[in-house]
C-alpha cells in the first residue's frame, strides 16, 4: 500500500492526526485493489486549517509578488523532482496509463505552475486610471474543492493563482484521488513556502467539502466538479456574499463543417473523447455531421473507435463505471444506433467500460443531452449550418467545443455563435494561459493564465 497511514492532513505547516478516527479507501481501479487509507476529514479539522489559513493572510498578503512568485518557482523545482512518483501515483489511483499520466497529468500541471510564477513575478498589481491609483489585492482565505479527474491539474489550477495574488488556501481534493495532493501538499512544504500559506484537508465531500464551502472563514469557495454539488455551493456562497468560482459539466459539440477534412476531424474527434477514459469535463462528446457526410463519418469513428480498448485505462470507480454504463443502456433504449463498444465489462478486473460510439443520436436524447463523463461518443446529423447551431448551442453547457471547415475564417464565423467558452479551430493546440471556463450550466468564472489570475483579486480605488 502507498502513503502515510499516518501523515494525517497538512496544516500550518506540518503533518498533523485528523481530529477523528475515520479513514477513506483508496483503490486502484485497474485491479480493484486496496491502495492506501487516508484520513477523512471532518469539519473540526476544515476549521484548523481555515484559521492556519487566515492567520497567514497578512503576512503572505503583504509578502511583494516577486517573493512569492520565487516560492512558486520552487514549487515548480519541487514538483519536476517529484514527477515520476506523480505520475506513478496517478495511474495508481486514477487508472491513467502511463504516457499519459506522465505527459498530461503530471508534466502539463507543472507547465501551469510555472506560467503562475512568470505571471505573479510581472503582473501590475497597481494601474492608474484618471486621478485613481486602483489596486489588486488578494481576495483572501481560498476554500479549493478539486474533482478526481486531473488530479494535479485541478489543484494546481487553483492553488498556483491564488498563492501568485497573494491569497492563502485550504485544498478538499477528491476522495477518490487524495495521494496525489499530498504529493503536491510535500512539494509546497519543501518549496519553503511560508506555514499556513497552504493546507490540505483529505475528506468526504458531504463532510469535510461542505464543511469548507460554508466556512465563515473562507473568502473565495472554487469549486470544480458536478453540477448537482456546485449549484449547492453556489447557494451556500450566495447566501452569505462571498466570492464562488464554479467549473461545471460539460457537452461539448464538435461541429464538422461539410468543407472539413472529415478523416482528420472525426479521428481528432474520437481521441478527444476516449482520453483519458473520457473523463474530461471539455470533451466533445457531441460530434455534428452533415447529412451528406453523416455515414462516411460514422465508418471513419468506428475505425477510429476499434483502437482505443487496448489504449485506454479503467475510469475511476466502480460508481463512475455504472454510471457510464447505465448511459450506454439508456442511449440504446431510447433508439440510438450502437455503432461500437457497449455496455458489456469489457475485462474481467477493473472499473473499464468498452470505447463507445453511437450513431442516429438526435438532440433531445438523454445521451446528447447529459454529461457522461465516460468514452462514449455521439454522433448526430444536422441538415444545414443553422440546425447545426441549434444543436451545437441545445443543452444546458456551455464549457467547450470544436469546429472544422475548409478555411479557418469559416469555422471562426461559427464559432463566434457558439455560446460557450473555449472552441479549437481545426484541431488548435491547448493553450495553458488562455482562459478556461463555462457559459451557461457550465460554470461561474475563469482559471488558467491572467484571467484565472484575475479571480483571485479584488479591487481597492484610491482617489487623488
Ligand atoms: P462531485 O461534484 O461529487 O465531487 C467533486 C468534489 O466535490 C470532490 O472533492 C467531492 O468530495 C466534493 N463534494 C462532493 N459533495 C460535496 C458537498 N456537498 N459539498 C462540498 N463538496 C462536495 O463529483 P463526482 O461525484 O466525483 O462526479 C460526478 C459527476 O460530476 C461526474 O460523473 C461528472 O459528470 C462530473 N464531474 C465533472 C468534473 C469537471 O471537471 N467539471 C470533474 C469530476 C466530475
Amino acid at each position: 500500500m502507498r502513503g502515510d497511514e499516518s501523515g494525517g492532513m497538512y496544516i500550518g505547516g506540518g503533518w498533523r492526526p485528523a481530529a477523528g478516527s475515520g479513514l477513506i479507501d483508496v483503490v486502484d481501479p485497474a485491479d480493484e485493489q486496496l491502495l492506501a487509507r487516508v484520513p477523512a476529514g471532518g469539519a473540526e479539522d476544515i476549521d484548523a486549517a481555515v484559521r492556519a489559513a487566515r492567520a497567514a493572510l497578512p503576512g503572505w498578503a503583504a509578502t511583494p509578488p516577486a517573493a512569492r512568485a520565487a516560492r512558486l518557482a520552487a514549487l515548480v523545482d519541487a514538483l519536476t523532482a517529484r514527477r515520476d512518483g506523480i505520475a506513478a501515483t496517478v495511474t495508481a489511483e486514477l487508472g491513467a496509463p502511463p504516457a499519459l499520466a506522465q505527459r498530461v497529468h503530471t508534466a502539463l500541471p507543472i507547465t501551469v505552475a510555472a506560467s503562475y510564477a512568470e505571471l505573479a513575478a510581472g503582473h501590475p498589481f497597481e494601474e492608474r486610471i484618471g486621478t485613481s491609483v486602483v489596486h489588486l489585492e488578494p481576495v483572501g482565505v481560498v476554500g479549493a474543492i478539486t474533482p478526481w479527474n486531473y488530479p494535479l491539474h485541478q489543484i494546481v489550477a487553483k492553488v498556483a493563482p491564488a498563492l501568485a495574488a497573494g491569497c492563502t488556501v485550504v485544498l478538499k481534493p477528491a476522495e477518490e484521488t487524495p495521494l496525489t495532493a499530498r504529493l503536491f501538499a510535500a512539494a509546497v512544504h519543501e518549496a519553503g513556502v511560508p506555514a499556513g500559506v497552504f493546507n490540505l484537508v483529505t475528506g468526504l465531500g458531504p463532510v469535510a467539502g461542505r464543511a469548507l464551502a460554508g466556512h465563515p472563514g473562507v473568502d473565495l469557495v472554487s469549486f470544480t466538479g458536478s453540477t448537482a454539488v456546485g449549484r449547492a455551493i453556489g447557494a451556500v456562497a450566495g447566501a452569505a456574499v462571498k466570492r464562488v468560482a464554479l467549473e461545471l459539466g460539460g457537452k461539448s459539440a464538435n461541429v464538422i463543417l461539410p468543407s472539413a477534412d472529415l478523416a482528420r476531424a472525426v479521428t481528432v474527434g474520437v481521441a478527444n473523447v476516449m482520453a483519458n477514459s473520457g473523463q474530461t469535463c471539455s470533451a466533445w462528446t457531441r460530434m455534428l455531421v452533415h447529412r451528406d457526410r453523416y455515414e462516411e463519418a460514422v465508418g471513419l469513428a468506428v475505425t477510429a473507435a476499434a483502437q482505443y480498448p487496448e489504449r485506454i485505462g479503467p475510469l475511476v470507480s466502480a460508481r463512475q463505471r455504472d454510471r457510464v454504463r447505465g448511459y450506454i443502456r439508456q442511449g440504446v433504449a431510447e433508439g440510438a444506433e450502437l455503432v461500437a463498444g457497449g455496455p458489456e465489462a469489457p475485462r474481467e478486473r477493473g472499473f473499464y467500460v468498452s470505447p463507445t460510439v453511437f450513431a442516429e443520436v438526435t438532440p433531445e436524447m438523454t445521451i446528447a443531452q447529459e454529461e457522461i463523463f465516460g468514452p462514449v461518443l455521439s454522433i448526430l446529423r444536422y441538415e444545414d449550418e443553422a440546425d447545426a447551431l441549434r444543436i451545437a448551442n441545445g443543452t444546458v453547457y456551455g464549457l467547450a467545443g470544436a469546429v472544422w471547415a475548409g478555411e479557418e475564417a469559416e469555422a471562426v464565423a461559427f464559432a463566434r455563435r457558439m455560446d460557450t467558452g473555449q472552441v479549437d479551430i481545426n484541431g488548435g493546440r491547448f493553450n495553458p494561459l488562455a482562459p478556461f471556463g463555462g457559459y451557461k450550466q457550465s460554470g461561474v468564472g475563469r482559471e488558467l493564465g491572467v484571467h484565472g489570475l484575475a479571480e483571485y483579486l479584488m479591487t481597492k480605488s484610491l482617489q487623488f
